[in-house]
């Protein structure tokens, strides 16, 4: 798949970025691809971020916010949970610890709150934090809301409790993990990722951190009308 000639099989690693009308930019997660996407994706500017959990492939792409700094003249507001917070400020150590900065040094400066488990305001949006389970560890995906509108992006995760389910359904649209069809420890399967987007009647659905069994083509023919593939550089309009 890697090799495949369809650019929709060219995957780098799992994010979303959320701009609004009134060009409110949200990015969510910095992958470790982040800087490709961003100048791929030509990103203007990067008003607030949130994480959904500290796996390498969502995070080891926060140091490039440093250019975002610069170009708005303004620190970075950062949300995540507690525990991911936690795990942010041991990483990046250098980030947070004065100690560490050296004259001419160029570091991003980066907020970082711990939200609530309801839910936050965030620039237009109105962001519920959706607690997963994804292995070992509690994982979190978003369901993010303006005016009428709302969309959730779980991108890792094994299973749905009945409490997410319920708060994210007949939502207009769902982004959900669906890694590959043989049954892996902390992602859902694609049979596993049609099923709870049908289960909680999304009006439509596409499936993210795909890994490399399956082209985009393959995929589709799996999927039901009102199911995607999503794939580098999509863009969905609501
Ligand atoms: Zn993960
Ligand atoms: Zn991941």
């Amino acid at each position: 798949v890697c090799t495949s000639a369809d650019a929709r099989d060219q995957r780098l690693r799992a994010s979303l970025w959320v701009q609004s009308r009134d060009g409110f930019s949200l990015l969510i997660d910095t992958s470790s691809d982040f800087r490709q996407q961003a100048l791929r994706t030509a990103i203007p500017r990067v008003d607030a971020v949130l994480i959904t959990h500290s796996h390498v492939d969502h995070i080891f792409g926060l140091d490039e916010l440093r250019r975002f700094n610069t170009i708005q003249h303004e620190r970075i507001p950062l949300y995540a949970s507690p525990s991911t917070i936690q795990d942010l400020r041991r990483v990046f150590d250098y980030m947070v610890t004065p100690r560490h900065i050296a004259p001419g040094g160029y570091l991003p400066e980066i907020d970082f709150y711990a939200f609530p488990e309801e839910v936050t305001t965030i620039g237009p949006f109105e962001v519920q934090p959706l607690p997963v389970e994804h292995g070992h560890t509690v994982t979190w995906g978003y369901r993010i809301a303006i005016g009428a509108k709302a969309l959730a992006y779980i991108p890792d995760c094994k299973t749905l409790s009945d409490d997410v389910r319920r708060r994210i359904r007949g939502i207009d649209t769902l982004i959900l993990d669906g890694l590959r069809t043989r049954q892996h420890g902390s992602h859902m399967t694609i049979p596993e990722s049609i099923q709870a987007i049908e289960g909680v009647g999304a009006k439509r659905g596409f499936i993210t951190h795909i890994g490399h069994d399956y082209s985009h083509e393959d995929i589709i023919a799996m999927l039901p009308p009102h199911i995607q593939p999503a794939h580098d550089g999509l863009v969905i309009e609501s």
